[in-house]
């Protein structure tokens, strides 16, 4: 089953003859795809580790998830040798930028060797620009990971899937089936177009598990492919969720996920005491600022942003303990740094507009006096 659905994946992303494994999260995708980067440049390492190779440096854009620098710190490479590419005002990974940063990490002696860009970055929703970057990767011979945790998602629906363009030229390929599908924790799916390279990279051949003279077909045994051991069948979530639904029903799910978010940025638009951070949704994600009454129609001074970081955590404080709504919040250096509102949409149960308007009017209720 695992074997058939990746080999599905693969084909929906455009990888031919994708190689693959289930991974316990996003994290650990992304860890796959940097060890299985550097083991591409280096096989030599597996058996001699890395303490005789200049420091390999990673790129990922200012906006992507933070297990890049977790991954980064777990591997001995160090948080020093991740470079956060510069994005635009949406949160993209300004090619340019990564070209600059590459340079200057070899001027500095250093040895560039993974970019990841982010499909559907967690905040904004950003998608880098796939194409462009991997026409950076090749130029420079770089590993181009996608971490479409987020929004992968899009590749089931042909009016979305253009927002994943270039994706087929990814060297790998993280999407998390337990995020915007909502298939049960944990279920992260890792792809390779490098069809071997889990093997050879994480392979130790234990004869006490692995034997080769099985009276099966022992391709079956994915597990040395892996850094784990013992797994739970993640697949099988995933394979029953797609089969019960079918396809185009997923399809219909996901651009309903992408149309409520849509529909809420213009709701916010629209709506005295909101204001959008970006001006359209991206992905299925919403970022917005609620501005009460008390702040309103004021010169928007330094102090008067400070004051406006202050209120989405204290609605969030009322909203978690009146229990009507979880929507989360958090500051970014690009927006500066104060605290507005994000709201995920995923596809359980399939949002709808009227859940949208309730969104809003239940942070006007909760912070109107304010
Ligand atoms: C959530 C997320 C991850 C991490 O996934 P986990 O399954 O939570 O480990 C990685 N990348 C992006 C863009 C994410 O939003």
């Amino acid at each position: 089953m695992e074997r058939f659905v990746l080999a599905k994946l693969g084909s929906m992303f455009g990888l031919e003859k994708a190689d693959g494994i289930f991974a316990p999260g996003g994290s650990i995708s992304n860890l796959h795809a940097m060890l299985l980067a550097r083991y591409k440049l280096h096989p030599e390492s597996k058996q001699s580790g890395i303490f005789t190779l200049k420091p390999l440096v990673a790129f990922t854009s200012d906006q992507s998830h933070y297990s890049i620098k977790k991954a980064a710190v777990t591997m001995g490479l160090g948080l020093d040798n991740v470079v956060q590419v510069k994005t635009d005002s949406l949160g993209r990974m300004i090619p340019q930028e990564l070209k600059k940063a590459v340079k200057r990490v070899r001027d500095e002696g250093k040895e560039p060797f993974f970019v990841c860009a982010t499909c559907g970055s967690t905040v904004l929703g950003a998608y880098d620009p796939l194409k462009e970057l991997a026409d950076v990767c090749n130029q420079e011979g770089l590993w181009l990971h996608a971490d479409a945790c987020v929004g992968g998602s899009a590749i089931f629906s042909d009016k979305l899937k253009h927002y994943l363009y270039g994706i087929q030229r990814a060297d790998s390929i993280a999407w998390n089936p337990h995020k915007m599908l909502c298939v049960p924790l944990q279920c992260s799916v890792f792809l390779t177009r490098h069809q071997g390279l889990l093997d050879a990279c994480h392979s130790t051949r234990a004869s006490y598990l692995f034997q080769q003279d099985k009276f099966y077909d022992v391709g079956y045994d994915v597990g040395d492919k892996n850094f784990q051991c013992g797994r739970k069948v993640d697949v099988f979530k995933l394979y029953f969720i797609l089969s019960v639904h079918g396809l185009d029903e997923i399809a219909r799910r996901i651009e309903a996920a992408f149309d409520a978010a849509a529909y809420l940025s213009e709701q916010v638009a629209l709506r005295p005491g909101f204001r959008q951070v970006i001006p359209a949704a991206q992905c299925a994600n919403t970022c917005f600022w609620f501005v009460p009454e008390s702040l309103r129609g004021q010169e928007e001074t330094p102090g008067w942003w400070e004051k406006l970081g202050k209120v989405a955590p204290r609605v969030k404080t009322r909203m978690v303990q009146s229990g009507t709504l979880m929507v989360g919040y958090q500051p970014i250096e690009n927006k500066n740094l104060v605290n507005f509102f994000r709201m995920t949409n995923t596809c359980v149960p399939v949002p709808t507009s009227a859940d949208m308007d309730f969104v809003l009017d239940e942070i006007e209720r909760l912070g109107k006096d304010l």
